[in-house]
């Protein structure tokens, strides 16, 4: 049996095309086809659990094989194989359409670090690497022949009799001149690390020694000996995909030590499990931030069906939980199309609110059950649940009952308790409360002294997102205002019907005020002389909250 044939496809010439926009992301080609040989076992699997196939099935294993010499890396497994119709049909044509979409899709596009590594090229992403593909092959079903199949890259291929004894399936890639930094063991370890390392099947790349117990010697001291034994590069049953019952603290820590060697232990964990009406599982970890926002983005790995994706979850992930950490899997988000098309998708959009949701679910009930325990870790937590509410409306919504205002002497309250506490000295004649905040405590510790004296609560506003939330607050607070508590003297912070005394006529406040005004202020500044109030200093320097705002707003542009 030899046939030779042509791959019909419309694309004159695939391949140099393929290579042109892979190349920069070309280690996913293994991947790729470790992930076929991980697919192929499974099917066994099915069909010996379905009574389809009868035969032994064997220990399940992938086996990844470096000649250096030959210049080849083999990719066996001992799946379902495949007899020489099903190569013509799935590799010919099934995995042929997929390559040649993509380059329909892409062979103008502009940016190819957009799409690179999103399109499941599949099977043919190994002509990014390899000048000639060889396929061997044996099939389960009864009386198969061992096939073999071998392309160079053009459109013509050959089938002809293989020579695999055993069911299963060897890739075999001829490895050309561009991508000969693929023929060294450190980097396929590193790449089968990076993608494989918790794949459902054990991947086997070379032995390792081991040292083993050997009974003793002369001396009676333990002997060891080494042992050579295959290196397995792969978890097969990660954490995420167990039952959160069967897991202890300790298994969550573990594993997270195993993402980020070298972080600090997380303040907690959000165990995440939906088969409805989409498919998705993986674990959440709130880490300890540094109120730095960059340095901590992009944590979350993306897994489909274990195998490693990317850690860019933007569009999958709401932005403000971009800053969590863990894995997240789901067969159910489309990987292979632009990000456009993601942020449209709606499987992504719904994996969102149930994220955001699982999340505010996850904080109200360690506030309800441990409110001292919450509060401990708020100066950590605080900055996820601002920017939250900040920048998502159902998020506030929920947030709104666990949300925490600090003030100055340290004391925390949620947004009911302190509106309650400040209601009877903060209302001003107007009825509207007015909320007093610092953005930098000891710079304007006299100004919060004379507020404290009038018998008013100074709130802590001194983070990285407090600007916008302070912002927030004042859009979603019932008549409610927000004031710097250095945007006026503390007696006219808030308008109260109440006269300002002061020991100075009209006439000599108004002197002392022009003197100040000519030697001190910059515009947008504003002095106040109170006179002799003894709460107060007499002359103080101020700028308004809306003054303040709009240069501010100006500064960020706009
Ligand atoms: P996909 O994996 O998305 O189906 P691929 O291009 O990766 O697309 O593979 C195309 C098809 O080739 C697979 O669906 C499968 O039927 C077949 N195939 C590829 N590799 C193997 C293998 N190692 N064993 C058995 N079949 C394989
Ligand atoms: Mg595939």
């Amino acid at each position: 049996m030899e046939e030779k044939g042509s791959i019909s496809i419309h694309t004159e010439n695939i391949f140099p095309i393929i290579k042109k926009f892979l190349y920069s992301d070309n280690e996913i080609f293994l991947r790729e086809l470790v992930s076929n040989a991980v697919d192929a076992v499974q099917k066994i699997k099915r069909l010996a659990a379905l009574g389809q196939y009868n035969g032994e099935l064997g220990d399940p294993l992938v086996e990844v094989a470096l000649d250096e010499e030959k210049k080849t890396i083999t990719i066996s497994d001992n799946g379902l194989g495949m007899t020489a119709e099903e190569i013509k049909k799935y590799i010919n044509q099934v995995a042929f359409s997929g390559a040649s979409e993509f380059v329909e899709k892409f062979k103008d596009a502009k940016d190819a670090n957009e799409i690179i590594g999103k399109f499941g090229l599949g099977f043919y992403s190994a002509f990014m690497v390899a000048d000639l593909v060889e396929i061997q092959t044996l099939s389960f079903q009864e009386g198969a022949e061992p096939a073999k199949w071998v392309c160079d890259g053009s459109t013509s291929y050959e089938i002809s009799a293989g020579t695999r004894t055993t069911r299963g399936t060897d890739i075999i890639l001829h490895i050309n001149s561009e991508s000969e930094e693929f023929l060294s063991k450190g980097k396929l370890n590193e790449i089968l690390d990076k993608y494989g390392k918790f794949l459902p099947v054990p991947i086997k790349f070379g032995t390792e020694t081991q040292s083993l117990p050997d009974g003793e010697d002369e001396e009676g001291k333990p002997k060891t000996k080494e042992v050579e034994t295959d290196h397995i590069i792969n978890t097969t049953a990660p954490l995420w995909t167990k039952a959160p019952a069967d897991l202890s603290d300790q298994d969550y820590l573990d594993f997270y030590k195993q993402l980020y060697p070298f972080a600090e232990d997380p303040l907690f964990w959000i165990h995440l499990n939906v088969d409805y009406p989409f498919n998705l599982t993986g674990v959440l970890y709130f880490p300890k931030v540094k109120n730095d926002f960059d340095m901590q983005r992009n944590k979350i790995k993306l897994f489909s069906r274990q195998v490693f994706i990317t850690d860019e979850v933007k569009d999958i992930v709401p932005e403000f939980l971009m800053l969590l950490h863990g894995v997240i899997d789901s067969p159910d988000i489309p990987l292979n199309v632009s990000r456009s098309f993601l942020q449209a998708d709606s499987n992504v959009k719904k994996i969102n609110s149930y994220i955001t949701k699982k999340v505010a679910d996850k904080l109200a009930e360690l506030f309800n059950k441990d409110r001292k325990s919450y509060e401990e870790k708020w100066s950590d937590i605080g900055l996820f649940v601002k920017y939250g509410m900040v920048s998502e409306e159902k998020f506030y919504d929920k947030a709104k009952d666990f949300a925490l205002l600090t003030n100055t002497k340290e004391e925390n309250f949620t947004l009911d308790e302190y509106r309650d506490k400040v209601k009877d000295a903060q209302t001003d004649k107007n009825g509207q409360l007015v909320y007093i905040y610092t953005t930098e405590p000891a710079k304007q510790d006299s100004f919060i002294q004379a507020a404290n004296k009038k018998g008013y609560d100074v709130l802590l506003m001194n983070s990285a997102i407090d600007t916008h939330f302070v912002s927030s607050l004042e859009h979603k607070l019932e008549k409610t205002a927000l004031k710097r508590v250095d945007s006026s003297v503390a007696s006219k912070l808030i308008e109260t019907d109440e006269a300002v005394e002061s020991v100075l006529t009209e006439e000599q406040s108004a002197t002392v005020k022009s003197v100040f005004e000519k030697a001190i202020v910059k515009p947008g500044f504003t002095v106040e002389i109170v006179g002799l109030n003894p709460d107060e200093f007499p002359v103080t320097v101020t700028m308004d909250e809306f003054m303040r705002r709009m240069k501010e707003m100006a500064q960020m542009g706009g």
